[in-house]
């Protein structure tokens, strides 16, 4: 390895008052807050990773042909910072996000930050704009490393610069009024991602080719889409941006299930973590294949009781009912169920350090 790089620390010398980032905190939302910092780290040709800044967030000039705007070289991660009971703060796993920010750069042919070079980039904006960090249950800040090409030209290729990113943006409680459960439409026309496409990559093109689905699933009155394997068109593979679980059987005897990793779905760090969390509490756990014929029959002969879909931002968030063009259900209740709610409940005091974390998930960044 070469020398670390070394940033350069110019932030923000005109705050925002802690009036008006308390009035912020007081309704954060989701994503439309952002704090008074971020990073950047430049990447070419030649001179590899360089320019390493912690500067005052602000808008970014852009010439009509960077490379991203017109081929979609662009990539990014999605963690958050949680304030600890001892008034530090932590993030979750982010070793975890700096892994697939790699393999989602290699998938679409990009540069490859090192992973610890991508931990340090989002500990720096932290400590920065640690009074960003909220202090009530369930609300974080959000962390956003992303990062794209910034060449100019409209020859079709690896760009030949990028620019790596991160900013930070308060977020609320995903449920401010108890969790609810979202009703999902089974998308059989559209499918999220192929055999050898970009399904594996957390890359902005998977999210562009999604959202005429999701508009299509709230044309019939559904919050979310539930996406289909592109070959036969039946596996279950993921919800909207969520990773999803089955759980069959019910109590101590309950068997926690979730897609296997196909090369099509996301692998989910919130996913990984809650197989985990699920084993340690005593769950029967498997990687599976399921269809969605499978899901309407458990769920008929009550061998399905709760499903659940996990992912950072939300963290689980029941799954209350199903329809698609030929049957619709409800699942289980309707309501969160009692394993769903016992894993959410587990996996949020690890993030919040109100619980222990054996495995050392939590990585101290104040
Ligand atoms: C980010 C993402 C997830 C969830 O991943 P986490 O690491 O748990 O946040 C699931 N599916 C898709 C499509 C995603 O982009």
């Amino acid at each position: 390895m070469t020398t670390p790089l070394a940033f350069d620390l110019k932030p923000s010398a005109q705050p925002l008052s802690d009036q008006d980032r308390a009035a912020v905190l007081a309704a954060p939302g989701f994503g439309r807050h952002f704090t008074d910092n971020m990073v950047t780290i430049r990447w070419s040709e030649g001179r590899g990773w360089h320019d390493a800044r912690l500067q005052p967030y602000a808008p970014l000039q852009m010439d009509p042909a960077n490379m991203t705007l017109h081929y979609a070289q662009s990539i990014f991660e999605g963690l958050k910072a949680y304030r600890q009971p001892d008034g530090g703060v932590a993030t979750f796993r982010p070793e975890e996000n700096a892994r697939r920010f790699q393999r989602s750069a290699r998938r679409l042919a990009m540069p490859e930050l090192p992973e610890e070079t991508f931990v340090e980039a989002i500990d720096l904006l932290i400590r920065q704009d640690e009074a960003w960090v909220p202090n009530e249950p369930e609300q974080s800040l959000y962390i956003r490393p992303f990062m794209f090409a910034t060449e100019v030209g409209l020859g079709v290729r690896p760009a030949n610069e990028y620019l790596f990113m991160v900013i930070a943006s308060p977020a609320g409680a995903y449920f401010p009024g108890g969790v609810k459960p979202v009703s999902v439409w089974l998308s059989e026309e559209y499918v999220r991602a192929a055999p050898g496409g970009t399904g594996e990559a957390k890359c902005a093109g998977n999210y562009a080719a999604s959202l005429v689905a999701q508009a299509e699933a709230a044309q019939h009155g559904c919050d979310q889409v539930v996406w289909l394997d592109a070959v036969e068109r039946r596996w279950i593979e993921e919800m909207g941006g969520m990773n999803l679980y089955f759980v069959e059987g019910a109590g101590d005897d309950a068997r926690i299930l979730t897609p296997e990793l196909t090369g099509t779905l996301l692998p989910g760090i919130t996913r990984l973590s809650l197989l985990q969390i699920a084993e340690d509490l005593g769950y029967a756990t498997g990687e599976t294949r399921l269809t969605k014929d499978d899901w309407r029959e458990g769920n008929a002969d009550g061998s399905i009781s709760e499903v659940f879909a996990c992912g950072t931002a939300a963290v689980i968030t029941p799954v209350g009912s199903v329809k698609s063009t030929s049957a619709s259900w409800t699942v289980g209740d309707g309501g969160p169920g009692p394993v769903t709610t016992r894993l959410r409940e587990t996996l949020l005091a690890v993030q919040s350090g109100s619980a222990p974390d054996p495995h050392g998930w939590l990585h101290r960044v104040i």
